[in-house]
């Protein structure tokens, strides 16, 4: 169409009016077909022009802008009420960066709503020719998001239930087994073997309220009260606290600390337990001593902190299996460690990986997202179904 429109431009001392009408109703139609499909998207477009001026808006975007608009020359962000937006809207606007996705929480009829909004150049011919800003309402997407993750914490519940009841079975039976020999030993009198009988009953009975102790841990909700923090201070506390630990197991503990962290927000209580299993681990996988290496560090998006450990490392077949709930090698383990770990990490936004090879160590890394979206409650001004930001 522009190309036929552009021909036409060059002839059109030559065109006859009726010609000339015939274009322009054909130009009308379709802009008014690119004005159906933009109208009818779920999602704001704005079009700004070089001068950051608004030159068009969907149906959608118009619910962003006052609805009586007296200074159609002024910049755009000059039409956003809200601080917050009109501030990023400017600030990337003017500085002519690409920006995707930044959400913001704003409240619309008493109900919070989440916004994403990103800003992009319009580039033609290597020129900048205005900007493109795009808001998505992304409020049930987070939803459905939220949901998603709830059956994935059912489907690991039952995970859980399973290890459970597989875990009880043993203790369940010798019980069993123990109280009938009670019973015999009554019957006949015998009461020197009752002290024995009973003192296995105790043990197991105990063996039992660990494992309920442990399950019920592991699948409490997590009432995380995330504050903002120092993960270097909270590592060298914790270093502090199983410092005896280490020089008993002849582990040398190196820390290498990351300078100008951000801070990021985390519960303390739940990573300290988090980097406390990491740390035992580690520290039993070196029976014979060796070196604990805890390096924090950070990039745009992210914080890592990895817990290294020179011990007897994990094998090919056992890797896959490590974070499984009740899986361990070990004579006395509960292997519900790191299906904590893990959980807490996931509860955090973050991510648990391992690398391992057997005889030489292991290394646990958690990633940690620095936090990008400003997550605040908008006062509003009340302009009918206006979102009104
Ligand atoms: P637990 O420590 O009770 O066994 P975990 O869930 O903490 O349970 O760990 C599960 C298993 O993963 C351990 O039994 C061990 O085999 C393996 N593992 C975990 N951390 C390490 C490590 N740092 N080095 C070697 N093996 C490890
Ligand atoms: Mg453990």
């Amino acid at each position: 169409m522009r190309d036929f429109i552009q021909r036409a431009l060059t002839k059109l001392n030559k065109l006859t009016p009726e010609q000339m009408q015939d274009l322009l109703i054909s130009a009308a139609a379709e802009i008014d077909r690119m004005e159906t499909v933009l109208d009818s998207l779920n999602e704001g477009v704005m079009v700004c022009d070089a001068q950051h001026r608004l030159v068009m808006a969907n149906k959608f975007a118009e619910r962003f802008l006052p609805q009586n608009r007296e200074h159609e020359n002024d910049q755009i962000w000059t039409l956003i009420k809200d601080d917050h937006i009109r501030e990023f809207l400017c600030q990337t606007l003017v500085s002519g960066d690409r920006v995707e996705e930044k959400e913001f929480d704003v409240e619309f009829k008493a109900k919070q709503r989440l916004l994403s909004f990103s800003v992009l150049p319009l580039v033609r011919n290597h020129q900048v020719s205005g900007s493109l800003v795009y808001v998505e309402d992304i409020t049930e997407k987070r939803g459905k998001e939220a949901r998603l993750r709830r059956a994935e914490n059912l489907a690991s519940l039952t995970t859980l239930a399973a290890g459970v009841a597989h875990e009880i079975k043993n203790p369940l039976g010798s019980l069993s087994i123990h109280i009938q020999l009670i019973q015999k030993a009554v019957a006949g009198n015998q009461l020197s073997e009752l002290d024995k009988y009973i003192g296995v009953v105790n043990e197991e009975i105990d063996r039992l309220n660990r494992i309920v102790v442990d399950f019920l841990f592991a699948v409490r909700p997590m009432d995380l009260e995330p504050r903002e923090g120092d993960i270097n201070a909270l590592i060298a506390e914790l270093v502090e606290f199983v410092r005896y630990e280490l020089d008993e197991a002849h582990i040398g503990c190196v820390m290498d600390l990351g300078e100008n962290l951000p801070p990021i927000d985390f519960d303390e209580r739940y990573m300290k337990q988090a980097l406390l299993n990491l740390i035992k681990n580690a520290i039993a996988a070196m029976d014979g001593g060796g070196t604990l290496t805890i390096t924090t560090g950070f990039n745009d998006a992210e914080i890592q902190i990895s817990v290294r450990d020179t011990g007897v490392g994990i094998s090919e077949e056992n890797l896959p299996k490590i974070f499984e709930p009740y899986f361990t090698t070990k004579p006395t383990g509960t292997g519900l460690g790191l299906t904590l770990v893990f959980k807490i990490v996931r509860e955090h936004q973050g991510d648990l990986n391992v690398k391992s090879r057997e005889g030489e160590g292991t290394d646990f890394v958690i990633t940690l997202p620095i936090p990008q979206r400003e997550t605040r409650l908008l006062a509003f001004g009340n302009s009918g179904g206006q979102y009104a930001v």
